[in-house]
């Protein structure tokens, strides 16, 4: 496994880079994997100096997300994404385990199951979590579609980590969701 490093970084987000790596070199199921990087990243995000200004920026019209690293056996991805008041995702799911973890503001998540199938198929709303910064979360499909909106007045900035190349696939989604969303 070699390392990446062409895009800006700092030291603490290299020692970032390096904690995701051990744990994912541990080849962990999938679930697992999401649940002890998301713990191990925690203290990262109560560092001041973790990101450099370039990837603090945002854009006035949708969150912004810059790639910080994709390791380059593909095993996992590294982004810091940068959300203005208002700005959301669509409603979606991901190829791989994700992690989110909020370094500044807090990050609205809103997750759904998909019911029926075909012209019945609809979402309904299951689980609400206000992520705060300093706090990370694991998860791994299947089931997790779900959006995450800056809810708030100030910018939100988080971290991501993703089981997949996303250098390569442009993005981690695997889908997004156009379905009615029903209370049952
Ligand atoms: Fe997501």
């Amino acid at each position: 496994m070699s390392i990446s490093t062409a895009a800006p970084s700092t030291p603490v987000l290299a020692d970032l880079v390096c904690a995701v790596r051990e744990i994912v070199r541990l080849e962990r199921p999938p679930a697992e994997a999401a649940r002890l990087v998301a713990g191990r990243i925690e203290g990262f995000l109560a560092q001041p100096d973790l990101l450099p200004a370039e990837y603090r920026e945002g854009a006035p019209d949708r969150y912004r997300q810059h790639l910080v690293h994709t390791e380059d056996d593909g095993s996992f991805s590294v982004v810091a994404l940068v959300w203005q008041p208002g700005q959301q995702t669509p409603i979606h799911d991901h190829v791989a385990w994700c992690v989110a973890g909020v370094y500044e503001g807090a990050e609205t998540e809103r997750r759904y199951e998909l019911r029926g199938e075909g012209v019945t198929a609809r979402l309904v709303a299951a689980d609400d979590a206000i992520n705060n910064a300093g706090t990370a979360c694991g998860f791994a499909p299947p089931g997790d579609i779900h959006l995450v909106r800056n809810s708030g007045t100030s910018t939100v900035i988080s971290i991501h980590v993703y089981g997949a190349h996303i250098g390569k696939l442009g993005t981690s989604i695997r889908r997004e969701y156009h379905l009615p969303v029903a209370d049952e």
